[in-house]
């Protein structure tokens, strides 16, 4: 369920009109559904019904503070895999037990600041990196809990970009690696085994990858029972896919309700990380059209929101639903829809059927709640957009549209080049 519907012909977020909102905050803008967010957390959380389990949003999927609040507020914990997203958790209030740090390549000063935070669970991806990890804690006389990251080594049939459970991915390591790495673990005083971790990658549409992986993991659970290493929680990791287009993923019911039987008498405790599957659908970017440019082969219509704003398409050559905001009249026509930027990627649909839109027209690209404005960035210097979360009949602005200064913040003329920057107001 989303709570993006038309109204007399006018799109709304909730009880609000999103043109409205579009006046008021200007464009490109990020609109988000507090409740369609909550909803897909619910939906995660309520499938694992009375099995012990712990939900942790990923934050990489939308790391705004508002919304990592919206969800801190409603018991979720948080997965992070960087300082940066840790301090967004830790500012947002979520609580440091309920925190999951990953990722291939923490640094020493990333395991500093998350011991010192002391969060719950450090999902260890390398040999290495278990040892730098004991060597951190012994430092700051802390203990570090620890899961291994396992590579299953199972093929979600997803995007190349967004799988990372294979064996050629770089991600985690193989069963008997993983198993090394718990046996070694014994022989450090700094860490602590509590679980085992997995994440197959994203956009994952079916269970079948996941009944596979949870298979191999629970044998390398009993092969560490069999060491005396006992795992009390399973990390299961995120990956649950969205319908862009017209995909049909499993509903997180079935999906879970398939995984379940695997592990509910276990007497473990489960960790979900879903990131896509909580914030996809609940946000659009709203553009406005500025011009309709009439080519010799095509026709372009030309929007001010650029693959800065929103690379999917560029990236993964992703689809996204584009929807006219209010009744523009009945006729069609066939466009690319591009954005202003110097680069040919910057193309959010190509030959697609849209509404007759006019110059000053708004257009929303669906979908958009997930890993767009967290990837945006602000290439050919334009400043990062605004973004709005709304409730009910209510709107607030949860990022202010960047200013120019804002792009020049960190940036400095040394002396030698003669006149500084001037001072900014
Ligand atoms: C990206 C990531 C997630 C979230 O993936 P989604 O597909 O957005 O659910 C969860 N866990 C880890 C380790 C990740 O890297």
């Amino acid at each position: 369920m989303d709570m993006f519907d038309f109204k007399n012909g006018r799109l709304f977020c909730e009880d609000v009109d999103v043109n409205t909102i579009a006046e008021q905050v200007g464009t490109p803008v990020f609109i988000y559904s507090a409740g369609t967010i909550l909803d897909h957390f619910d939906k995660v959380d309520r499938a694992w019904g009375e099995v012990p389990h712990l939900i942790c949003y990923a934050v990489k999927a939308n790391s705004n503070v508002a919304i990592l609040r919206l969800l801190v507020n409603h018991g979720a914990g948080m997965e992070v895999v960087s300082q940066g997203e840790l301090f967004r958790s830790l500012q947002a209030g979520a609580d440091p037990q309920k925190i999951v740090f990953t990722g291939v390549g923490k640094t020493t000063a990333e395991m500093e600041y998350a011991l010192r935070h002391d969060i719950f669970l450090f999902a260890v991806e390398s040999l290495p990196e278990l040892l730098r990890l004991n060597d951190v804690a012994s430092a700051l006389g802390k203990t570090a809990r620890f899961a291994v990251r396992l590579n299953p080594d199972v093929d979600p049939h997803t995007h190349a970009h967004i799988t990372t459970g294979r064996a050629v991915n770089k991600f985690g390591l193989d069963p008997d690696s993983t198993i090394e790495a718990y046996k070694r673990a014994k022989e450090l005083s700094n860490v602590v085994p509590v679980g085992i971790h997995m994440h197959l990658g994203s956009q994952i549409v079916s269970g079948r990858p996941y009944i596979e992986a949870v298979q191999k993991m629970l044998a390398v659970v009993e092969r560490l029972d069999q060491l005396g290493t006992k795992i009390e929680y399973l990390d299961l990791g995120g990956g649950m896919g969205l319908i862009y287009r017209d995909e049909q993923p499993c509903t997180a019911d079935e999906l879970i309700g398939e995984i379940k039987p695997l592990v509910k008498d276990l007497g473990m405790t489960i960790i979900m990380e879903p990131g896509r599957f909580v914030v996809g659908n609940g946000g659009i970017l709203v553009t406005q059209v500025q011009y309709v440019k009439e080519g010799p082969v095509k026709r372009f219509v030309v929007v001010d929101a650029g693959m800065n704003d929103l690379i999917r398409p560029a990236l993964y050559g992703a689809y996204h639903r584009i929807l006219s905001t209010r009744n523009v009249g009945p006729e069609m026509i066939v466009a690319d829809v591009v954005g202003p930027m110097c680069e040919s990627g910057d193309t959010f649909a190509k030959d697609r059927r849209i509404p007759a839109v006019r110059s000053g027209d708004y257009l929303s690209i669906m979908t958009a709640g997930a890993y767009a404005s967290s990837m945006s960035s602000e290439y050919n210097s334009r400043p990062k957009c605004a973004e709005v979360l709304v409730r009910g009949d209510q709107f607030f602005t949860i990022r202010h549209r960047a200013t120019l200064d804002n792009l020049l913040c960190n940036e400095e003329i040394p002396d030698f080049l003669g006149q500084p920057l001037p001072e900014k107001t």
